[in-house]
């Protein structure tokens, strides 16, 4: 079948996208799901950081390829040997399908999942096909879904079945932003009722990391970030104090405000000066926890002697530590007794020919969540 696309073949452009436009919007054929896919009709799609770390660079990925992955959409039909799903269901992507046969999936822990990884860096779905192809060239699926287009066919792992009555553009957040903001504070911290966080990056993430936080009792929250803007944003989401991290002192003064630091502080912007500050911040005898995905080839230094004597912890989280099946719908529960208000992530929504502006937003911190519909 015929579909429109955005495209990215060639990385590195330079900003500001709407003028030097990474994305094209092509009409590409989409071929039919295989044995163990799914076809569905994409209904929201939302913009995400690691989208624009492929449009950037930062995370070289194999071109052209069709980008997006955080989404949501209805199933038009299933390929053989699929039984979990058919036609109609609600689905929400998630961006690391797991295989269920390695032995990190095997040790529940499916956001490790090695054939997920393998596909996902191959630029292919977990079946190993590419579905999507512009005369006789293939296009490479990212994160195995490639959700700027009308139509994806993805590996059934890589779909999560949802409640009918949430709405698409709610439900496209739950499969990255969401999972891995509050799965790091719920699964990989795991934080107890009272104990202080702090979130440092307020994009999708990091704001979703807030609002876990909130939901599970956090006693403080501090939030930072370079922007005021998203400053005023996460005090509206609960936040009890915020710091511009990009101004001189700001470590010694959060140091000072919260009797020497946090018991967890969770880096979700990628930066190596993001990283710095969490460290720093983090109390003793606490844990600096991090979701960001910077640049293979950026390093991040300590005071070897800090982790020894002032018992700290350094943890990495992908994908929220989470289990999707069970997290997604638990996640959207929350959501629907208003306890999880993550619809105050999106701040807007466009049509796909708009995306590479949308990008730009993106990139400067103007929104936090942009949605592409269709
Ligand atoms: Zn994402
Ligand atoms: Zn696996």
């Amino acid at each position: 079948m015929k579909m429109k696309s955005a495209v990215l073949r060639e990385s590195g452009a330079p900003s500001p996208y709407e003028q030097s436009r990474p994305l094209t919007i092509e009409t590409l054929e989409l071929d039919p799901p295989q044995q163990g896919e799914v076809l569905i009709q994409i209904k929201a799609a939302s913009l995400c950081h690691s989208d624009l770390s492929v449009i950037n660079g930062s995370r070289p990925r194999p071109l052209p390829m069709a980008l997006g992955h955080e989404a949501s959409g209805v199933v038009v039909e299933t390929g053989k040997g699929v039984n979990d799903f058919e036609p109609g269901d609600h689905v929400v992507c998630v961006f690391i399908p797991s295989c269920g046969q390695c032995l990190p999936c095997k040790e529940g822990r499916p956001a490790l999942c090695e054939n997920g990884a393998k596909s996902n860096n191959e630029g292919t779905l977990l079946t190993g096909g590419k579905r999507i192809h512009a005369e006789d060239e293939l296009i490479h699926h990212h994160l195995g879904i490639s959700a700027f287009s009308e139509y994806a066919v993805v590996a059934e792992q890589s779909l999560v079945k949802v409640d009918k009555d949430i709405p698409f553009e709610q439900a496209a957040l739950f499969g990255c932003a969401v999972i891995t903001g509050v799965g790091a504070v719920v699964n990989t911290a795991g934080i107890n009722m009272g104990e202080t966080v702090a979130i440092v990056g307020l994009g999708g993430v990091g704001l979703s990391a807030l609002i876990g936080a909130r939901a599970s009792g956090a006693g403080k929250v501090v939030a930072l970030d370079i922007n005021d803007k998203k400053l005023a944003l996460a005090q509206e989401l609960g936040a009890t104090e915020t710091f511009n991290s990009a101004k001189e002192g700001v470590v010694e003064q959060i140091r000072e405000a919260t009797d020497g630091g946090l018991d967890y502080v969770f880096e979700t912007a990628g930066a190596v000066p993001a990283m710095e500050v969490a460290y720093k911040i983090t109390k003793r005898g606490g844990t600096t926890v991090t979701t960001g995905l910077p640049h293979p080839e950026h390093h991040f230094s300590f005071p070897y002697v800090s982790l020894t004597a002032e018992e700290k912890t350094l943890k990495g989280s992908y994908v929220g530590s989470c289990i999707p099946d069970r997290d997604v719908p638990r996640f959207i529960d929350l959501f629907k007794q208003e306890r999880l208000q993550v619809d105050q992530l999106v701040t807007e929504s466009h049509s796909v020919e708009e995306i590479n502006k949308g990008f730009d937003k993106l990139a400067t911190g103007e929104s936090s969540r942009i949605i592409i519909t269709f």
